[in-house]
């Protein structure tokens, strides 16, 4: 299970490693998109609190949802930017990276949603009903919680290191 900062950091090595392979730096709106898309799936988690729905790692864990979202933020895109191509690439590549890490996960993902298999490498299977933060044993609560400090301690890193190489600035 990987939380926000889990996410944005795979999302970030992955603009790195593309910035260093093809020698080219992406632009502001692209890193802003590219992120953004890492942490869009797990929006999911808000339509489920608000209206106490399981969607959790459904329509937004899957392959359609890339290609749905890379197309309408390419064709909104175009209206106030010259790179829209770029952009809808970004979103689409965000959200890849986000299904990759929770694939690593013994619940894995729905990546042919609405088809039910659930992908992970601890073994595919199908689950009509499943668990989302709210549901589930209180074992596997104790669980999420120590990921999610874990998660706090990645991101504190992440935001230490972009300070240290004065990539930010308050
Ligand atoms: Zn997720």
């Amino acid at each position: 299970m990987t939380f926000a900062f889990g996410h944005l950091i795979g999302a970030w090595i992955l603009g790195k490693i593309y910035e260093k392979v093809a020698s080219k730096r992406l632009s502001h709106l692209t890193w802003g998109f590219l992120l953004l898309g890492s942490i869009l799936p797990d929006a999911d988690f808000m339509i489920d609190w608000i209206l106490g729905t399981n969607l959790h790692r459904t329509f937004s864990h899957s392959f359609l949802f890339v290609v749905v979202t890379g197309l309408l933020v390419y064709v909104f895109a175009k209206h106030f930017t010259k790179e829209p191509k770029k952009i809808g690439i970004a979103i689409s590549a965000g959200i890849s990276m986000h299904l990759f890490l929770d694939y690593f996960s013994v619940l894995g993902i729905a990546l042919f949603w609405p088809y039910q298999l659930y992908f992970s490498p601890f073994g595919n299977m199908y689950q009509p009903v499943l668990k989302g933060l709210t549901f589930g044993t209180l074992e596997e609560l104790k669980l999420a919680m120590k990921l999610a400090v874990v998660d706090m301690g990645l991101g504190t890193l992440w935001v230490g290191y972009l300070w240290f190489r004065k990539r930010i600035r308050f």
